[in-house]
């Protein structure tokens, strides 16, 4: 089995291809649906297990490497997202560093990276890594700047300035920057999002919460045509995933379950 390979279902809306380096994640989410997958898959005994011991995938920089030099040879365009079923920039990467040689194997074969973290991209030289072209596209995960409640739902995640941090970093290393407001928690804080980091994001994706519930019940439609209206009102055009988008465009995506909301 490839461990470059196509998302299939909700997934395919992010990125066209993906890899997942580590098996498991330390940022304890309790709205993951990759720990639940996992469980499933039988990778790990239970949610706790995921995010307790997080650990590399066995053997898959050896793998990875062999497919990009294929997809490099094939002139293969499409971005590569790191990761959907686990975190690339969790703490765990400081010791093991597969994202940074993931990264550095995509830039030798001419393959076109996408990152999507809520962890230390910065302080893990990440963000770095990907400055090579401009557009490779430097994603975070963003459901609150802060306030009441975030922990709980994010307990083992960097701060949202943090995050923001790194978005800022990535747009003045050049690169293509986007935020994934999915899931949705708080419309309203949302929607503060998409308002207060206007300038730092060239890709906004925006989606509902599917593996949780929220804490106040949500109006999925209302929610949907407030930030489409704001959205178009920043002079965005909608694609169908953040890597549409290219050097100094502004773009966004709603996501198909809020779609049909
Ligand atoms: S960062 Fe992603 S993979 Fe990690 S626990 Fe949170 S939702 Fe799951």
């Amino acid at each position: 089995m490839s461990v470059i390979y196509e998302p299939r279902g909700r997934a395919r809306e992010y990125a066209p291809l993906a890899c997942n380096l580590y098996v498991g994640c330390a940022h304890g989410c309790t709205y993951c649906w990759a720990a639940a997958f996992a469980v499933k898959q039988g990778l790990v005994q239970s949610r706790a297990e995921f995010h307790a011991s997080p650990r590399p995938r066995l053997g898959v920089l050896k793998n990875f490497a062999r497919e990009a030099e294929a997809l490099g040879a094939a002139k293969d365009q499409r971005p590569v997202q790191l990761c959907f079923t686990t975190d690339p920039c969790q703490p765990i990467e400081a010791e093991h560093h597969l994202t940074r040689d993931a990264l550095r194997i995509m830039a030798e074969n001419g393959l076109r990276a996408q990152v999507l973290t809520k962890g230390d991209a910065a302080g893990l030289g990440t963000i770095n890594k990907l400055a090579w072209r401009p557009d490779n596209l430097f994603g975070a995960s963003l459901c609150s700047l802060g306030g009441e409640g975030l922990e709980e739902w994010e307990p083992g995640a960097i701060s949202p300035v943090r995050r923001v941090a790194g978005l800022a970093k990535a747009k003045d290393l050049g690169l293509t920057t986007w935020v994934s407001l999915e899931p949705t928690i708080w419309p309203a804080r949302s929607l503060n999002l998409i308002r207060v980091l206007d300038e730092r994001v060239d890709c906004f994706a925006v989606g509902k919460l599917n593996y949780g519930q929220p804490p106040e019940p949500v109006n999925w439609a209302e929610y949907r045509e407030a930030a489409v209206a704001l959205l178009e009102a920043q002079g965005r055009e909608r694609v169908h995933s953040p890597g549409d988008t290219r050097p100094g465009e502004r773009t966004y995506l709603i996501k198909h379950d809020l779609e049909a909301a």
